[in-house]
């Protein structure tokens, strides 16, 4: 049975390579009806940091997937956090010092030792990687190396052996950044004579100037928390994810985690790094943004006005406004600058739409329209048969009777659907824009 894992530090936040990691770990089991474990591997206690497990393993799952066993759930392998399994490593380091393949090291005139892996001479380790083909080794380039820490601690290569080994996982996939560990790995393999999964490894993801990502590039955003904050969709960054190296079939880029499960095929995997595209990635979340049912956008999009300030009239306001930005919208915490652009308090007429209604001497047609207003009800419907009849009225049509209307009541040359925005705007604000137009 196939059996993968995804194996996060708790180091900090879930960054975007991590989240690659765990999602093509959870495409792979899924595609081939395995189990996906979650580990934890807190050894480097240094670099861990408090909240970083559930940070990690909530982002997980904010992104929709689910495992089968892991630190909180459990499962028949556990424990599942490293530090949880120090008399583990404690007795296979024995053992491998037993068998002479390792041996102590001893701090300066202490009691204290490492232990020490003795890397065998000439020896060369191939492996088959998924993504890279055959990839070759040579022992004589490894230095004896520490496995086990004076204080008792396991190092990563050591431990992530132990681990894998005992609970039973058949494929690693990883980060590239994994490959020259790799050789140390079968090294352990090779010395207890167990059998090794199949590795393969991922390719890096670059920015847009082609350089590595790096956790300090000011210029992409790469934890998921930050996306979840600006109101970016967990469908959406789960089917970006997902291309960052790799690529369907088809030319069909949007698809649903289902049909990527169904259409996940490891031997797409690419060997070219992975670039990073803004772009792609706005494109896509607009895509699933437009996708959302009107009430499900407004429910999404309450907090992020209520954030900026912006009163919300009622929910029939609200779910207006959002269903003229929705085509607009890249990212929910959008429709606050939307909004601000869109229905800027600030009314004043520009140069340019001063011109067009002097030009098509819209006096009387802005006097009409006004008449109309004052006396009728304030919803789009209605405001949208009062601006036929302001033309049919003035004799006036297209350009001249719809840009002259959005100019001198919202002072723009273009935007969303003028009797939806009116109403949103609401009576006084519109009239008083009027007034102040025709004067
Ligand atoms: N803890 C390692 C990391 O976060 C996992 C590497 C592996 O998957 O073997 O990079």
């Amino acid at each position: 049975k196939v059996r993968v894992r995804y194996a996060p530090s708790p180091t900090g936040l879930l960054h975007i390579g991590n989240a690659r990691s765990a999602l093509f770990n959870y495409l792979y089991a899924r595609h081939f009806g395995g189990d996906f474990i979650v580990r934890i591997e807190d050894t480097d206690v240094s670099r861990n940091v408090d909240g970083g497990e559930a940070s990690q393993l909530n982002y997980l799952k904010w992104l929709g997937l689910e495992w089968n066993e892991s630190p909180d759930m459990g499962g028949d392998f556990g424990p599942y956090r490293q530090l949880e399994r120090l008399d583990i490593y404690r007795r296979y380091a024995e053992e491998l010092l037993e068998k002479g393949f390792a041996y102590k090291d001893f701090r300066e005139d202490s009691e204290d030792y490492a232990i020490r892996f003795k890397v065998p001479k000439d020896v060369e380790y191939v492996f088959n990687d998924i993504v890279r083909g055959e990839l070759r080794f040579q022992s004589k380039d490894v230095e004896d190396w520490i496995i086990m820490k004076d204080n008792g601690i396991p190092t990563y290569n050591f431990a992530v052996v132990i681990d894998d080994h005992l609970m039973e996982i058949t494929h690693v996939l990883r980060g590239e950044e994994h490959i020259t560990n790799t050789p140390k790995q079968l090294m352990i393999y090779q010395a207890f004579g167990w059998e090794t999964p199949i590795f393969g490894h991922m390719t890096i993801i670059v920015n847009e100037e082609k350089k590595k990502l790096s956790k300090r590039d000011q210029n992409v955003i790469q934890f998921i928390s930050e996306y979840e904050q600006m109101g970016y969709l967990p469908e959406a960054m789960f089917n970006f994810i997902t291309l960052l190296g790799w690529s369907p079939k088809g030319n069909q880029e949007i698809l649903g985690k289902e049909e990527i499960i169904q259409q996940f095929d490891p031997s797409r995997l690419s060997k070219a790094p992975a670039m990073f595209d803004k772009e792609k990635l706005a494109f896509v979340n607009s895509k699933y943004i437009k996708k959302l049912s009107v009430e499900d956008l407004a429910q999404k999009s309450r907090s992020f006005l209520e954030k900026a300030g912006i009163s919300i009239q009622s929910s029939t306001w609200l779910e207006l406004l959002v269903s003229i930005l929705q085509d607009r919208m890249t990212h929910i915490g959008e429709i606050v600058e939307l909004y601000q652009s869109f229905f800027h308090q600030d009314f004043h007429l520009s140069e340019e739409g001063f011109q067009f209604l002097v030009e098509n001497q819209s006096l009387n047609l802005l006097e009409t329209f006004y008449k109309h207003l004052d006396k009728s009800n304030f919803t789009s419907d209605v405001i949208e048969e009062l601006i036929k009849q302001t033309g049919l009225d003035t004799s006036t049509k297209g350009r001249p009777l719809f840009m002259g209307l959005r100019i001198a009541t919202t002072g723009d040359m273009h935007g969303p659907s003028l009797p939806i925005s009116l109403a949103l705007l609401g009576r006084d604000i519109v009239l008083n824009r009027l007034e102040k137009t025709m004067t």
